[in-house]
C-alpha cells in the first residue's frame, strides 16, 4: 500500500475516535493518536487487532490533555493533519458549568495553536449538531450549515452549549490567527452504529433506558441519526478533500426517526431484547406541563421543536457522501453492540 500522510487524531479511546483510527489505518495513513493514559494505549491495539489491524508499524500513541500543553507540540511534530475529536462527552448538568466548558474550547485553541505552529495543513475539528440547529424552529426551510445555535436559549444543554462555543472559538482563531491552517468541522446528530469495542458513548444511554424500561412513557421527540463509520469516513474526507477547507458540515442520515418509532423499531426487529420497552406513550401537553418545572423536560421540547429537516447537500457534494447504512440499520447495529458486550 502506497505511503500516505501522518495524522494526529486525538481522543484515542473514544467511540469514534477509534473508528478514525481503524479507518486511516486501513486507507494506508500513519497515524499519531494521543490518549490522556499511555496505559489505554495497549486496550487500543487490542481492540484494533480484533477489528482486524494486523500492523501496528504506522501507529504510536502520546499522551495529552486538552487543558495542559504538554506534549502537544511534539504530538504535532511530523503531522500533516490534525483530527481533533476528544471532547468530553456528558449529558448529565454538571456541578460547575464553567469548569465543564473550559476543556472544549481551550482543547480546540491549544490543539489549532499547535498545529499553526508545526505547520499542519488542515484540523478537522468534531464538532456537533448541537452547534448547528437546536435553536432553529423555522420549518419553512431547511437547516443548514449556516445556522449557528443560540447558547443565550437556557434549554440548550451544558454540553451542546460547550460545542457551540468551543467550534465558534475555532473559527475565530482561524479568522484572526490562522496563517495558512485550514480548518473544516463535521457537525454530527446523535451517533449511533457498531461500536469496535465494549465502550460506548453517552448517545447510547437513551438506548439503554428504552430497553431496560427507564423510559415508561415514551415522548413524541423525534431524532437525527448518523452511523459512527459514516461520521469517521466524513473526517477523512474533509480532511482529503480540497474544497471542504473552511466549511462546515452537517453529518446526518437521510430523515428522522421519533422515539416512539424507535420503539416499534425494538420491538419489531429485536423482539427478545424489547420485552421491557415501554408501550405508554406520553401526549404532547404533558411534556410541554412538565417543562415548566423541570430541565429535561425543557430539553425534551426543545428536541421537539427544533426544525429536523437537515440539509445535507455539503457532505453529498462537496464529500461525496454515500452513507453505509440507514438510521434503522444504524440503531439496529447499537443495540447489537449493547447485546454484544452485556451492557443492556
Ligand atoms: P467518547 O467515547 O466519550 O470519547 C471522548 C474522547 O475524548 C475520549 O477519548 C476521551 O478520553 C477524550 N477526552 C475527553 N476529555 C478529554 C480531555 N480533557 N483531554 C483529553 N482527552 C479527553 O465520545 P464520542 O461519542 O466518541 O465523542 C467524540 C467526539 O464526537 C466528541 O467531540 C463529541 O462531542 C462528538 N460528538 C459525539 C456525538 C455522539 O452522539 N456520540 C454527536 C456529535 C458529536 P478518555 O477515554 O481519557 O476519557
Amino acid at each position: 500500500m502506497e505511503d500516505k500522510a501522518t495524522v494526529l487524531v486525538t481522543g484515542a479511546t473514544g467511540f469514534l475516535g477509534m473508528q478514525i483510527i481503524l479507518q486511516l489505518l486501513e486507507n494506508g495513513y500513519t497515524v499519531k493518536a494521543t490518549v490522556r493514559d499511555l496505559k489505554s494505549a495497549d486496550q487500543v491495539i487490542e481492540t484494533l487487532r480484533k477489528n482486524n489491524i494486523r500492523s501496528f508499524e504506522k501507529l504510536t500513541f502520546i499522551a495529552a490533555e486538552l487543558t495542559m500543553d504538554n506534549n502537544w507540540e511534539e504530538a504535532m511534530q511530523g503531522c500533516n493533519y490534525v483530527i481533533s475529536v476528544a471532547s468530553p462527552v456528558f449529558f448529565d448538568k454538571p456541578k460547575d458549568e464553567e469548569e465543564a466548558f473550559r476543556p472544549a474550547t481551550e482543547g480546540i485553541l491549544r490543539i489549532l495553536k499547535y498545529a499553526k505552529k508545526a505547520c499542519v495543513k488542515r484540523v478537522v475539528m468534531t464538532s456537533n449538531f448541537g452547534a448547528v440547529g437546536f435553536t432553529q424552529t423555522d420549518t419553512s426551510r431547511e437547516t443548514t450549515e449556516a445556522d449557528w445555535t443560540d447558547t443565550t436559549n437556557k434549554a440548550v444543554s451544558v454540553y451542546e452549549r460547550s460545542k457551540t462555543i468551543a467550534e465558534k472559538a475555532a473559527w475565530e482563531f482561524i479568522r484572526k490567527d490562522g496563517g495558512n491552517l485550514e480548518f473544516a468541522t463535521i457537525n454530527p446528530v446523535a451517533i449511533l452504529g457498531p461500536s469496535l469495542d465494549a465502550h460506548v458513548s453517552g448517545s447510547f444511554h437513551l438506548l439503554q433506558n428504552l430497553l431496560n424500561g427507564k423510559i415508561k412513557v415514551i415522548p413524541n421527540i423525534p431524532l437525527n441519526i448518523v452511523d459512527v463509520r459514516d461520521v469517521a469516513c466524513l473526517h477523512i474526507k474533509a480532511m482529503e478533500i480540497p474544497e471542504a477547507n473552511g466549511k462546515r458540515f452537517i453529518a446526518s442520515a437521510d430523515g428522522q426517526i421519533s422515539l416512539p418509532e424507535i420503539a416499534e423499531l425494538l420491538k419489531w426487529k429485536r423482539p427478545e431484547l424489547s420485552q421491557k420497552v415501554s408501550s405508554k406513550r406520553m401526549p404532547n401537553f404533558v411534556l410541554s406541563i412538565a417543562s415548566l418545572f423541570n430541565h429535561q423536560a425543557k430539553e425534551g421540547i426543545l428536541l421537539a421543536k427544533m426544525n429536523r429537516n437537515l440539509s445535507t447537500r455539503n457532505v453529498k457534494t462537496i464529500l461525496n457522501w454515500k452513507p453505509v447504512a440507514t438510521q434503522e440499520e444504524t440503531i439496529l447495529a447499537a443495540v447489537d453492540t449493547l447485546k454484544k458486550y452485556e451492557l443492556l
